[in-house]
């Protein structure tokens, strides 16, 4: 399998004099496997260049598969520019995650819009057709691509590539469940050392991949004012590889911020800091123009992946949630953030009150607070699951305490999801996305 990076920044192009060795052009990342299969991992600026490469070389029509991590700018913006899509006769097949309030077409036709763009979407000559993904194994040209949810405040995917007896695993946009595991330097000892179950997901995820490539947008300086903006230490992304047993990193979506001599410090930084745990990894900051062959390596296919469910957009919208927390503030912004993906929201202040609620009439998902007078989420957590019929309701856990005992205490005690106060309304919305695409438990109230 080869890989090559056309983008590299993060979040706007960053061309210039400062940025000449790692790139300007946003994230886009070109996948060629043995049999010829082109994948193309998010359409940034960069892919404005492999658009051009792609119609210099001989090989016509041109038959590209395009997985989208996202639509946020820094993912979508090439895709106007990508030259190919000029050109009938050409199939592109564009992927994306499900979930956003529009489909993934109306979305990309959005940024084409007459006001923004002139040519609209519909006036491309090639054929090009559109794929939203959730969750689980997909089969796109003979190869066997696995989708996963990221942590990042839009729906997000990261994409495992298994191909040519080789893996290949993309993480941009994502962001640490909790801090609570990177400032626990276990990671040698593998993934179920992790605290926080997202993080401990995230890793198996790329269990014995080849290469990972994974958002290391910033510094652990940098992070704590950036918190819950979506993006990674390199750490972080190197502590997750090294916890699953992944052979070579390269990071990547590079903050706009950082010039080249920044970057190439970081590497530094990156290296050393592999080096001190005596993680078995090679780490790089990727640039554009690098080409890397990821060699067989007797890989392993993900056992556990789960065939993708038949979700689509409805299920995940429109459910009825309990809020259960007695601080009126926390309620009325859970409120907020639920009530634009149309669930309907119901509120309870105190344990006694969310279980009468149940009773009454069962939610399709709770978001349960830890911290309250007189009866404790967890105690709540516990009568749930201990009954029948809320043994498997989705429960997301929602707290001001990150420290590594009560989250491991959260998922013992049998919580879905494990959220940290404060948190931003969009990325409160996609948890509880992702928990019920997850789940499936929008698709029919009654299974469960
Ligand atoms: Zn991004
Ligand atoms: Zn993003």
């Amino acid at each position: 399998m080869r890989v090559r990076f056309w983008g590299t920044r993060g979040s706007i192009a960053t061309p210039g004099p400062g940025t000449v060795r790692f790139g300007g052009n946003t994230s886009c990342v070109e996948v060629t496997t043995d049999g010829g299969a082109c994948f193309i991992l998010d359409c940034g600026t960069g892919a404005r260049e492999l658009g051009a490469a792609l119609m210099a070389r001989p090989h016509r029509p041109i038959t590209a598969t395009i997985l989208l991590s996202h639509t946020h700018w820094d993912h979508i913006q090439g895709f106007p520019f990508f030259v190919p899509l000029f050109d009938a006769g050409n199939r592109i097949t564009v992927c994306g995650p499900e979930g956003s309030a529009h489909s993934l077409r109306e979305v990309l036709s959005g940024q084409m819009e007459f006001t923004y763009f002139p040519v609209e979407i519909g006036q491309l000559p090639a054929t090009i057709s559109f794929r939203e993904l959730g969750e689980g194994t997909h089969e796109m040209n003979g190869v066997r691509i696995i989708a996963q949810y990221l942590h990042h405040p839009a729906m997000t995917l990261g994409y495992r590539i298994e191909a040519d007896d080789a893996v290949l695993v993309y993480l941009c946009d994502h962001e640490p469940f909790s801090e609570a595991f990177s400032h626990d330097n276990r990671a040698h000892f593998g993934a179920e050392y992790i605290a926080h179950e997202g993080d401990r997901r995230h890793a198996r995820f790329m269990a014995g991949a080849g290469l990972v490539i994974h958002d290391a947008q910033y510094t652990p300086e940098e992070y704590p004012s950036k918190k819950n903006w979506g993006h990674s230490t390199y750490e972080y992304a190197v502590d997750v590889a090294a916890a699953a047993g992944v052979r070579a990193l390269a990071l990547t979506h590079h903050d706009p911020a950082h010039d080249d001599a920044f970057i190439a410090e970081v590497e530094d930084r990156a290296r050393a800091y592999a080096k001190q745990f005596g993680y078995a990894i090679q780490v790089c900051c990727a640039y554009e123009g690098l080409d890397l062959v990821v060699e067989p390596h007797g890989a392993r296919h993900l056992p556990d992946a789960p065939p993708a469910p038949q979700s689509g957009r409805d299920a995940i919208r429109g459910n009825r949630i309990l809020v259960v927390d007695d601080d009126p503030d926390q309620r009325t912004l859970a409120n907020l953030a639920l009530s634009q993906d149309g669930h309907v929201v119901v509120e309870a202040a105190n344990g006694p009150e969310a279980l009468a609620s149940i009773d009454a009439a069962m939610p399709d998902l709770v978001i349960l607070d830890l911290l309250m007078p007189k009866q404790g989420g967890l105690e709540v957590l516990k009568i749930l699951r201990s009954r029948p019929a809320t043994a498997t309701l989705p429960v997301v856990v929602v707290t001001g305490m990150d420290d590594e005992k009560t989250t491991r205490a959260g998922f013992e005690f049998g919580a879905t999801d494990f959220l940290t106060k404060p948190f931003s309304l969009p990325q409160l919305a996609a948890r509880v996305r992702a928990c019920l695409a997850r789940t499936g438990n929008g698709d029919d109230p009654t299974v469960r």
